[in-house]
């Protein structure tokens, strides 16, 4: 799947999640950070990929980006597994309790599951697509949905772009229609400025 896609699936998986287990109270910055976490964990297991948006962006990210690829053992490894899961929640853990002293008032558990819904989401996204994940790292077999290859999403494909973005879109549509004033309760009483 391409960042696109995988930036959509995350922000649409924590929008679910918000409403499905709204938090007691959020603040506004807690808010807007834990967003840009989900997107970064929305693309964070593509950090194994030389040309991920991550390493795209930075000056000299190619080549970061081919070591960092060659040392997580290529693209849809390490990164796209449960273990690489849970190395990602700890890492992330670690750098969030690091940061804890200039984060203020943000809450870092609701920062940290927002990002890792992110991650989980981009797993999911990309068990759809043609070369599977390989979920259950060290055994080295790739998963995919539905079970036949040649039934999956081509990456970067008109498929992926004209099928599963506008699904993604429409059931966000559907999603925040369905629940408006379920949305607007909640936005009005865990929201704290
Ligand atoms: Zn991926």
């Amino acid at each position: 799947m391409i960042a696109r896609t995988h930036d959509l699936a995350a922000i649409t998986a924590l929008g679910v999640v918000f409403l499905l287990m709204p938090p007691v109270t959020l603040s506004l910055a807690t808010a807007m950070v834990a967003v840009l976490a989900n997107l970064i964990g929305g693309i964070a297991p593509d950090i194994d990929q030389p040309t991920a948006p991550l390493w795209r962006n930075l000056p000299v990210g190619r080549y970061f980006g081919r070591v960092f690829g060659v040392l997580l053992g290529g693209h849809r490894f390490l990164t796209h597994s449960l273990i690489g899961l849970i190395l990602l929640g700890f890492l992330s853990r670690m750098l969030l309790t690091f940061l804890h002293p200039i984060m203020g008032s943000i809450n870092s558990d609701i920062v940290w599951w927002a990002f890792m819904i992110g991650v989980i989401s981009h797993l999911v996204m990309d068990t759809f697509t043609k070369e599977g994940v390989p979920w259950l790292l060290p055994i080295p077999i790739k998963f995919g949905i539905p079970p036949l290859k040649s039934w999956r999403i081509t990456t970067d494909s008109a498929v992926e772009t004209f099928i599963i973005l506008p699904v993604l879109l429409a059931f966000n549509c559907w999603f925040y229609f369905q629940h408006y004033s379920e949305i607007i309760y909640l936005l009005k009483h865990t929201i704290v400025y």
